[in-house]
């Protein structure tokens, strides 16, 4: 009888050891989010200046381009759903250094300075620094610029290099490539220095412009983020390599450029 109790007793105590256990669990269940996160996707939220033609730019209501596009990729592979935020070139890494935005996109060159404050993903693109004129201008190579207006977009690479080569005098900051390229096409100032791409989009919606032949600066494009988000940049980076080793942002790109 007496082995009885004391089988008993241990089955008891089991019992209620199982029971906390489930409790637990239970609390481990409720704890987390994971039941609505399958429902609701974690957001990704992306801020670029969609002015930026091919990477970022509006068709309709829509925000198109090689960067909305590779970012819509990239957020298929983490599970998230990519909220677009447009915004002011200038206001995308101190809204990323803020929190406010997960990742920077916007055809943004990995610079020293930016370094100090954003980290960056590894670089899917290669920009160039280029020069338009309107045809017929005196302008033919980058020295000739010296002493000229010179049109560029806010915090730009095109407006950090121009303003220490010619001198802050020389410079106009204009809000996006398009303001600035209207205030060429206007006379307001004799060239504007951007990015190749968008250079060749503003160059064929406006007549009587063209580019230098000779180019002014070599560049890097990639995403930037809060420095203290390693997690999602490690996330992005590798997304981002699948897509490259894929060929998906290849074809990406294709779209938007090769195939012009
Ligand atoms: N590549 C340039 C830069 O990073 C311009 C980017 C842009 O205007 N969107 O400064």
């Amino acid at each position: 009888m007496k082995k009885y109790t004391k089988i008993i007793a241990i089955v008891a105590v089991l019992a209620v050891i199982g029971v906390i256990f489930a409790a637990c669990a239970k609390n481990v269940d409720t704890g987390d989010t994971s039941d609505a996160q399958e429902t609701a996707k974690e957001t990704l939220v992306m801020a670029t200046n969609a002015e930026f033609p091919p990477y970022e730019f509006h068709e309709g209501d829509a925000i198109v381009g090689i960067d909305a596009e590779v970012a819509q990729a990239i957020a298929d592979k983490l599970g998230m759903e990519l909220k677009i935020e447009d915004v002011s070139f200038d206001s995308i890494i101190p809204g990323v250094q803020a929190g406010k935005y997960d990742m920077g996109m916007a055809g943004m060159t990995v610079t020293d300075e930016r370094l100090t404050k954003v980290n960056f993903s590894d670089s899917y693109a290669k920009g160039v620094q280029v020069v338009i004129v309107p045809e017929g201008s005196d302008i033919a190579t980058i020295d000739d610029i010296q002493g000229k207006k010179i049109g560029v977009q806010t915090s730009t690479t095109g407006d950090i290099y121009a303003t220490g080569d010619f001198g802050e005098e020389s410079i106009t900051r204009y809000d996006n490539g398009a303001v600035a390229v209207q205030a060429l096409v206007s006379g307001k100032v004799d060239c504007v220095i951007i990015d190749n791409e968008p250079a060749k989009s503003y160059v064929a919606a406006n007549e009587g412009l063209k580019i230098l032949d000779t180019s002014y600066a070599d560049e890097d494009y990639a995403i930037c983020f809060n420095k203290e988000n390693t997690e999602l940049q490690e996330k992005v980076n590798t997304a981002l390599n699948e897509l490259i080793a894929d060929g998906t942002l290849q074809s990406i790109v294709d779209k938007y450029i090769n195939a012009e």
